[in-house]
């Protein structure tokens, strides 16, 4: 039996993997579950799986929770304070760690997985666009394991050779090409991206997921941000990784070897694919999720991505560039974005210049522990609200 904890258990990640797990139950037992608020959810699922331990991180929503356990006659723990994802995430009996929280919030408890040696399932990309370095030493360091619950990189994990490390060089890789939907400006013009809204940009053309990596693949920075996931991952360098537009969302990701071979890895946009290969890799698992219909889906479309349009892939490769704390800067700055763009303090295409803004001012340093990574992630925080502040008004 493998002791689950899912951080992020409310989320769209976190319900699709508790659907998957529920299909697996003599596999699978879940031994905790995290979100931050949403309690209702949060109660059901604990009298659903029985964990032995659960917290909201809002205090009040916690507070409520352990309320409506107790009226539930519920035997899971809830526990207290800002440290105790942490401790679930390292915990001596915690086996899997699938690491689903939505932005820089994952990052601490991410670490303590990787520093106690779990089985990460890693769904919060974040992690590795702020600290990828810190973060795949830890994993090295601890004898961890690392298997990406991202659908492009859980691609390129279904069609790299199996049993071998996940290492491009030894493995006859020329280049790896992540594909990406357009979102749901992809037809637009760059005058039309001026005026769009939340509402419009939150409405994903193939994928039903959480409202930040909903926004970030309107802007394309989601690809941006699986650019230096990828690069992190792989071990790959930023040139050999390429991005393809492919409006149906059926290719998840392709890998092309020095033999002139290109493997693809093809299925139905839903997240329990990837979910249920991460849990069981090598081996396969039911996951609930049908198998493709050719006939239906008729044909495959491909474009170049236009980096005039959507900046923010640009911003990335450049991140990877400048190195060091750069990518900590355009994650930072990226989260302040999205939040500002979604309450209406700034237009659409304010989010790469806030970002490129960022990158500019903070002065580049080295990252040479989490607590650096963190006081980055604060100072960038800082200045992209100021930076909001005065720009407000233009909106
Ligand atoms: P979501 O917003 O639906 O869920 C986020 C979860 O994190 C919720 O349980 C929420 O309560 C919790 N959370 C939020 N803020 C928190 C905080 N400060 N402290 C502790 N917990 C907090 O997000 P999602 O769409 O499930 O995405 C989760 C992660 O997975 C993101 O990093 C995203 O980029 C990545 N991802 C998502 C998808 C998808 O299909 N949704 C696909 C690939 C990767
Ligand atoms: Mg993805």
């Amino acid at each position: 039996m493998e002791n689950i904890a899912i951080l992020g258990s409310t989320g769209s990640i976190g319900c699709n993997a508790l659907q998957v797990i529920k299909l697996h139950k003599e596999k699978y037992k879940v031994f905790a579950l995290t979100a931050n608020e949403n309690i209702d959810l949060l109660a059901q699922q604990c009298v659903e799986f029985e964990p032995h331990f659960a917290i909201a991180l809002n205090q009040e929503a916690n507070q409520k929770l352990k309320k409506n356990l107790l009226a539930l006659n519920s035997k899971t723990i809830v526990l207290e304070g800002d440290e105790s994802l942490d401790w679930i995430a390292s915990h001596k009996d915690t086996n899997t760690v699938i690491s689903a929280i939505v932005g820089a919030a994952g990052l601490k408890p991410t670490m303590a997985a990787a520093n106690s040696g779990k089985k990460i399932l890693l769904a919060n990309k974040e992690t590795l666009v702020m600290a990828g370095e810190l973060f795949v030493k830890a994993v090295n360091h601890s004898k961890a394991t690392l298997i990406p619950i991202d659908s492009e990189h859980n691609a390129i994990l279904q069609v790299l050779p199996q049993n071998k490390k996940m290492n491009y060089k030894s493995n006859g890789i020329r280049k790896i090409l992540l594909t990406a939907s357009g979102g749901p400006f992809r037809t637009f013009s760059k005058e039309e991206l001026l005026l769009v809204t939340p509402k419009e940009a939150l409405r994903h053309p193939n994928w039903v997921m959480g409202k930040k990596i909903t926004i970030d693949s309107a802007t394309m920075m989601n690809k941006g941000l699986e650019i230096i996931e990828a690069f992190w991952l792989f071990d790959i360098p930023a040139s050999d990784i390429e991005v393809i537009i492919h409006p149906q969302s059926i290719i998840h990701s392709l890998v092309e070897y020095i033999d002139g071979s290109t493997l693809a890895q093809l299925g139905n946009p839903d997240m329990r694919t990837p979910i249920a290969y991460a849990l069981s890799h090598p081996e396969r698992i039911e996951s609930g999720v049908l198998g493709l219909d050719l006939i239906k889906t008729k044909k495959l479309d491909f474009e170049a991505p236009d980096l005039n349009k959507f900046p923010c892939l640009g911003l990335a490769y450049k991140a990877l560039d400048m190195g060091h704390n750069a990518p900590t800067v355009l994650n930072a700055a990226n989260e302040v974005a999205v939040d500002a763009f979604l309450n209406e303090s700034i237009r659409f295409n304010q989010i790469a210049e806030l970002i490129e803004f960022c990158m500019d001012t903070i002065k580049s340093e080295p990252l040479v522990s989490i607590d650096t990574v963190l006081d980055v992630d604060k100072k960038t925080r800082y200045l992209a609200l100021s930076w909001i502040d005065s720009h407000k008004l233009s909106a």
